[in-house]
């Protein structure tokens, strides 16, 4: 099987230095493997997402001598494709609108923390998990609440999706390098609580829309950073319920700020662009993240 992978950044600001380390990786393994590597915009966001921001993404791919195996695919022109996933799930009654606000679900929040004597996790999606429960009102007044027009998001049950995906969920980690030996690593989805899979204005989420272009882009090595390796245990939770294969899976490290911080977007000293305008070079840059040399291509 031919090796594809791919760099999926979201066109909401200009490239950083962990941006380009991630787009390096997998870009470096496809011309190890002689695979194809692939480019996506992640631009379901289309309040906060730009072409202009895209277009410098380009240029500095360019730039690094980053060149993918065709032209991105642009989540944004694919509404229909998540939307008929979406579909599915509901089909099998496993996805719910859900109609608390932000403030109703940070006081659920403080009360469970209170209850449990610490703080909940975030979804890896970066939400505060919902506590609140399917049954806290019945389908049929949802449905009239829908109908209504009132804001809603799309839940995904997890309860009901976990038991209607049946035991064994597991995704293969490649070890050390992305084309390295395989780990089995156990998925347990269920911690996540009711992931949201799409909004009212958005009509899918980045869970959702991930796991339907991998699998539409064929891609078999999902390479990302390691800050995404907890939200892996809902992408196997629906590729399994979707029927669709689950990739083999590479979490690279991080590149982090001198105070051991993630590197942001609003950091602008450590984009690309500056990098650039102050007088790095690629190679330079590649060194910055302790990166060898670009392979030469395997053919
Ligand atoms: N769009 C995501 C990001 O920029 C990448 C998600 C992924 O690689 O799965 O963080």
């Amino acid at each position: 099987m031919r090796f594809v992978c791919r760099f999926a950044p979201s066109p909401n600001g200009r490239l950083h230095l962990g941006h380009a380390f991630s787009a390096m990786v997998n870009s470096d393994a496809a011309r190890r493997m002689d695979g194809r590597f692939l480019l996506r915009m992640e631009d379901i966001d289309t309040a906060r997402c730009r072409p202009e921001y895209e277009a410098g993404i380009l240029e500095d791919l360019a730039w690094l001598s980053i060149v993918p195996s065709g032209p991105p695919r642009r989540q944004s022109e694919h509404f229909a494709e998540y939307a008929a996933a979406l579909a599915r799930l509901e089909r099998e009654g496993l996805v719910y609108p859900a109609f608390e606000s932000r403030s109703e679900i940070a006081r659920a929040v403080i009360e469970k923390e209170a209850a449990l004597g610490h703080a909940l996790e975030r979804d890896p999606d970066g939400a505060l998990i919902t506590p609140l429960a399917r049954n806290r009102l019945s389908d049929r007044e949802r449905a009239r609440r829908r109908a209504e027009g009132e804001a809603f998001v799309l839940r995904l049950d997890m309860a009901a999706a976990v038991e209607a995906a049946g035991p064994g969920l597991f995704w293969n980690e490649a070890q050390g390098v992305p084309e390295g030996p395989l780990r089995a690593v156990p998925a347990d989805p269920g911690r996540w609580g009711d992931v949201i899979l799409a909004r009212k204005d958005v009509p899918t989420s980045y869970h959702l829309s991930v796991v339907v272009d991998d699998a539409l882009q064929g891609i078999t090595h999902v390479i990302r950073g390691q800050d995404i390796y907890p939200a892996t245990a809902v992408h196997v939770l629906l590729q399994r319920l979707l029927g669709l294969p689950t990739p083999v899976y590479h979490h690279h490290r991080l590149i982090l700020d001198v105070d051991g911080r993630k590197l942001s977007k609003s950091q602008g000293s450590h984009s690309i662009a500056a990098l650039r305008t102050a007088g790095a070079s690629p190679a330079e840059i590649r060194a910055m993240v302790d990166l060898p040399p670009q392979p030469t291509p395997s053919t």
